[in-house]
């Protein structure tokens, strides 16, 4: 069958939309009509080239749709079912799942990262060459076919709708569980939030849904500090050199219990450690750019006995925490709707990418299929 998807040729291109050839799914696969797919910055940065990606290739890994056609060994899912995407389907037996962590799955993330299904084959063609599907997902198209296990269906009882269900699929799950999962934050802890696009609110939500005493949140963005503050931050601050001191001011002289990075960006990184308390602990939930480092004091980690741990999808088993971040919704308690800035057609992804670069978007939606 026939689909239209916005495809990047090569680095520093725009997005172009072509109709491509996708192929029927096999085996442990589903057919999927993509209804919507969120505006992620990682989708940005294999478009500048920072996350380094086979190419041609689809691009979006935030998304949500409608089970159209089920491979013949798929199990688990139906045709009508509704469902998010995980870009971070485990194999259910390695080390790493047998432990609990999908998201460091070992068997299921080559074939992920070559933008290709299980078996190690494309189905995504234009003409008779092959576009690879970033996150083996691809939902910048109006229909993909991905592994059965990259789909976690909604339950007739969570009637979410399909943007939530998309900002779910990646930047709700990376915030909110950072603060849930790998923080692990508890009640009347302080936390600070580094940055304040899709995934910092979320942590902010998150801070608020586990009762956090005090929560800061930094971005030099005036629009998103004033997102920051409607999502229960304290204060906002706005990224300069003295945020630090203001941070142990509002914490009697210690500094934060937890500090929440969600921007990627090395010098942001190496700025947030000084606002950690002795004791404390640093989560690192932001994407650096891939090759980059981050240079921190080691002896102030090590005289202070500060923890410094990384978050990849909020420590999250997908299977479960999509569906508590809906019922969460549903209840009242993640309010999400307002995260969501501004919604586009597939054709108008280049201008929602800009409006993303300019600091004009917290989180944009791409609406596929009415
Ligand atoms: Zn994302
Ligand atoms: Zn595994």
């Amino acid at each position: 069958m026939k689909t239209r998807a916005a495809v990047l040729h090569s680095v520093g291109d725009p997005l172009v939309i072509e109709e491509l050839e996708l192929q029927p799914p096999k085996a442990d696969e589903v057919l999927v009509r993509v209804h919507a797919a969120g505006v992620c910055r990682s989708d940005l940065q294999i478009m500048t080239g920072s996350t380094p990606h086979v190419l041609p290739a689809v691009l979006g890994h935030e998304g949500a749709g409608v089970v159209v056609e089920c491979g013949s060994e798929s199990a688990n899912l139906r045709p009508g079912d509704r469902v998010i995407f995980n870009w971070a389907p485990a194999c259910g037996q390695c080390f790493y799942c047998d432990l609990h962590r999908p998201a460091l799955c070992s068997v299921t993330k080559d074939a992920i990262w070559a933008g290709v299904m299980q078996d190690g084959t494309p189905r995504m063609y234009l003409g008779k060459n092959p576009v690879y599907q970033y996150c083996a997902l691809g939902c910048f198209s109006e229909y993909v076919v991905v592994a059965e296990a990259a789909c976690v269906p909604l339950r007739a009882n969570l009637k979410i709708p399909m943007p939530i269900a998309a900002l779910i699929g990646c930047c709700v799950t990376t915030g909110v569980g950072a603060i849930l999962n790998t923080a692990r934050v508890p009640a009347g802890g302080n936390v600070v939030v580094y940055g304040a696009g899709g995934v910092g609110l979320s942590a902010i939500l998150g801070a608020r849904l586990v009762g956090a005493g005090l929560v800061l949140a930094v971005d030099p963005v005036r629009d998103r500090r004033t997102k920051a503050a409607e999502f229960g931050a304290d204060w906002t601050l706005t990224g300069g050199d003295g945020d630090a001191s203001i941070v142990r001011e509002r914490t009697e002289s210690r500094g934060a219990d937890f500090v929440i990075e969600a921007t990627g960006i090395p010098s942001v990184q190496e700025a947030c450690l000084e606002a950690v308390r002795p004791g404390g602990t640093l989560v690192l939930a932001g994407l650096a750019p891939v090759g980059s480092n981050t240079s921190f004091p080691a002896a102030r980690i090590t005289r202070g006995e500060i923890t410094i741990r990384g978050s990849y999808y909020g420590t999250s088993v997908p299977e479960d925490d999509f569906l508590r971040y809906a019922r969460y919704y549903l209840e009242g308690k993640l309010p999400l709707d307002s995260m969501m800035t501004r919604q586009y057609r597939l054709e108008e992804v280049m201008q929602a990418y800009e409006d993303l670069e300019q600091g004009r978007l917290i989180r944009g939606v791409l609406l596929m299929n009415g």
